[in-house]
């Protein structure tokens, strides 16, 4: 227990919280309660203004010269929206493999959230598989491990592909936001156009014969569309990848399937729609 009565997993658990939420300094060693020095400093204003005017006390020669704390260096300033699409698009384009797009990935500053995460998750599973699944963000384990969906969902989502005899060796993985969002919150609009031009080259260079979209954030960002999961699941649509027309399937998230477990029966209707339709087309060429 500490001073307040707060038990050690209760303190845990709030500094993971603000870690979660991308507070990564100290600023003071107490609480500060703003809300209470802004009403204060209100209160002061108006009481000088009500005050007899005096003149200026002149500060003692021996006072205390303020010293500015040492905070590190601000990080450096971000492009703005519009001219980080431009950049990620003129790097995305710019990569001929999958290499120098992770190369590229790496070397761009136009997305905060990427001074918040440990570090960019690009891709698992197999380059040359037919399928290529886009999901949302990475969570705290992707984040830590560098990889997608190795989670409690990614857990899920191994046990719904065994059941149409897919796994890491046929199928390859990536997420429309390579670096994980803060406490794992949605990503932005912005913040998915601004990462849009990377995971469009990605799959163009993967060139799988088939996209699952799973989730909002994926399938309505690379689709084109509005309407929520629940309308979208179960869909196919013409997906451009880089000049190549491929069948692109939306279906649910399996941290949704978790908190959902009945809607894992829709989910188990897509995937026999995705099996179906893998059976159905002629296979990529080998060494594609
Ligand atoms: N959820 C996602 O959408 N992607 C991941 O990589 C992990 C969880």
């Amino acid at each position: 227990m500490d001073d307040n009565g707060l038990s050690a997993e209760v303190l845990l658990a709030l500094l993971e919280w603000q870690r979660d939420a991308g507070v990564d300094m100290a600023l003071d060693e107490g609480p500060h309660d703003h809300f209470a020095e802004g009403a204060n400093a209100a209160l002061t204003a108006a009481q000088a203004e009500a005050a007899p005017r005096r003149a200026p006390v002149a500060a003692p020669a021996s006072a205390p010269a303020f010293a500015a704390p040492a905070y590190p260096a601000p990080r450096p300033a971000l492009l703005a929206p519009e001219q980080a699409v431009v950049s990620a698009r003129e790097a995305a384009e710019g990569a001929r493999t999958l290499a120098e797009l992770r190369a590229a990935m790496e070397a761009f500053d136009g997305c905060a959230l990427k001074t918040s995460a440990a570090r960019l998750v690009f891709s698992d599973g197999n380059p040359q598989a037919r399928v290529m699944l886009v999901g949302e963000a990475p969570g705290r384990e992707e984040d830590e491990q560098g990889l997608p969906f190795v989670g409690k969902s990614g857990q899920l989502l191994n046990r719904m592909l065994a059941a149409i005899g897919l796994d890491r060796t046929s199928v390859y993985i990536s997420n429309v936001i390579p670096w994980r969002p803060p406490g794992n919150r949605t990503p932005t609009p912005q913040e998915l156009a601004i990462c849009l031009p990377f995971i469009a080259r990605h799959i163009a260079l993967a060139a799988p014969d088939i996209l699952l979209c799973i989730g909002a954030p994926s399938a309505q960002t690379l689709l084109g569309q509005r309407d929520g999961i629940l309308r979208l699941r179960g869909q196919w649509f013409d997906y451009d990848a880089g000049g190549r027309t491929i069948p692109a399937l939306a279906s649910l998230h399996p941290a949704y399937l978790l908190r959902q477990p009945a809607h894992k029966k829709l989910a188990w209707r897509d995937l026999r729609a995705l099996d179906e339709k893998l059976r159905g087309l002629a296979k990529k060429p080998a060494g594609d």
